[in-house]
């Protein structure tokens, strides 16, 4: 079914959508070869497009006649990333956005009004927290937040809304920084009991590893700045789901609103769709030597990886995501004196708070990416002084494991 080595455990087709298999997929859909007869999909640099004669524009203009009329409705470069994301993910329709923000902006403002609720998990990338509460709240909808895994705390903020107000259940698992993870299927019946939509954002997986559409999910966003790209070159996003929900109602807001993609940033990232199952396995493999190799280390006090038997929704992993992942964290006996000297000794590993790169970036969450939390909050949420995200691309695993060492010796 998959193109992966046998060590590599198989993506399994829980909808059914294994012929063409996944590799395939990724290679092959979404290109419509034009009379030129290329063979790597064109860049369509163009804002608009021409039509044969006044009554053609009328008729594109009217809705009569399907075809392009401007870059911000439709273009065939975007297109087609829509259309081989849309395949990866098993949706019926894939809708692209200039950035992973702007995929969940769209979501909101096609699918909710005002008196409507979000419910949230608590660990959530940092601006979609501050979309929500800063943002949202001015339209009248409001975010109540619950801890990710704990599938009861979900119900029971449910049944505390017996006006059923509540519209989405926003969540991304593995968490970011702590790797925590919810179980897909049992939060789609919830969402689903209570009238409820379930909108998971699949960054740190993508569909090579975890398909949430397949375990019960209505939406999936995306920041495709991150392994969708997978080589650091492009902002962008996308959303997936039904023809309803995102083929009119996410796609209104978009070719009304103007947040779509540019036709070179989704030439790169349906490139980056064409390796990403052999980046997300091979990235995947390095974290888990490496995880391993720092539960070994008398500096390192905990380490967070879902492919570790210590992890807390371990069992998940084989079911719902296919691996650990390609993101680790860990935490470093002596606050953040020892974690910033870890990161301070390295020479190879990247300082910056993105992820889904090949090259391997090392953060230090408390005082970057949630350094805008209170010090109450980030207790709350388990990020300690100690802890340092490693998010592990295609260096030579040894390289990696040497250039933590001289920090943690
Ligand atoms: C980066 C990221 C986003 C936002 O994506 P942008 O492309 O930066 O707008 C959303 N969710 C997660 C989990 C992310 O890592």
């Amino acid at each position: 079914m998959t193109s992966t080595t046998p060590t590599d455990p198989p993506l399994d087709d829980w909808d059914g959508t294994g012929s063409p298999g996944f590799a395939t997929r990724a290679i092959r859909v979404g290109h419509r070869r034009t009379e030129e007869g290329e063979h790597s999909e064109p860049i369509f640099a163009t804002s608009s497009f021409v039509f044969a004669s006044a009554a053609e524009a009328a008729a594109r203009f009217g809705g009569e006649q399907a075809g392009n009329i401007y870059s911000r409705f439709t273009n065939p470069t975007v297109r087609a990333f829509e259309e081989r994301l849309a395949a990866l993910e098993g949706g019926e329709c894939g809708v692209a956005t200039a950035s992973g923000m702007a995929a969940i902006l769209a979501v909101c403002l096609g699918l909710l009004k005002s008196g409507d609720r979000i419910l949230a998990a608590r660990s959530l990338f940092g601006s979609t927290t501050m979309l929500f509460d800063k943002y949202l709240t001015r339209f009248g909808i409001q975010t109540d937040y619950v801890p990710l895994s704990d599938l009861s705390a979900w119900e029971s903020a449910l049944e505390r809304d017996p006006e059923r107000r509540t519209r989405l259940l926003f969540c991304e698992t593995p968490s970011n920084p702590l790797t925590e993870m919810v179980d897909l299927r049992e939060l789609a019946k919830i969402a689903h009991r209570h009238g409820a939509l379930l909108v998971v954002d699949n960054c740190f997986c993508t569909p090579a590893l975890q398909r949430p559409l397949a375990l019960g999910a209505d939406i999936v966003v995306h920041s495709a700045t991150k392994y969708l790209d997978g080589q650091g070159r492009c902002v962008g996003g996308a959303v997936v789901g039904d023809r309803k929900q995102v083929g009119e109602e996410v796609y209104g807001v978009l070719r009304t609103a103007g947040p779509t993609l540019s036709p070179f940033n989704a030439w790169v990232f349906l490139k980056g769709l064409e390796t990403l199952e052999l980046r997300m396995l091979a990235q995947s493999r390095a974290a888990a030597g490496l995880a391993q190799w720092l539960l070994e280390q008398p500096a390192v006090a905990r380490v967070h990886y879902p492919g570790l038997a210590e992890h807390p929704q371990h069992a998940l992993v084989g079911h719902q995501q296919r691996t650990g992942g390609a993101i680790l964290a860990f935490e470093v006996r002596g606050g953040r004196e020892a974690a910033w000297r870890v990161i301070d000794a390295t020479q190879l590993l990247s300082i910056t708070a993105n992820l889904g790169d090949v090259k391997t970036t090392i953060t230090h969450p408390a005082t970057t990416t949630h350094g805008r939390l209170t010090p109450e909050q980030r207790a709350e949420s388990g990020i300690g002084e100690g802890l340092i995200r490693v998010a592990v691309g295609l260096e030579d695993p040894a390289d990696l494991q040497a250039d933590l060492a001289r920090g943690l010796g």
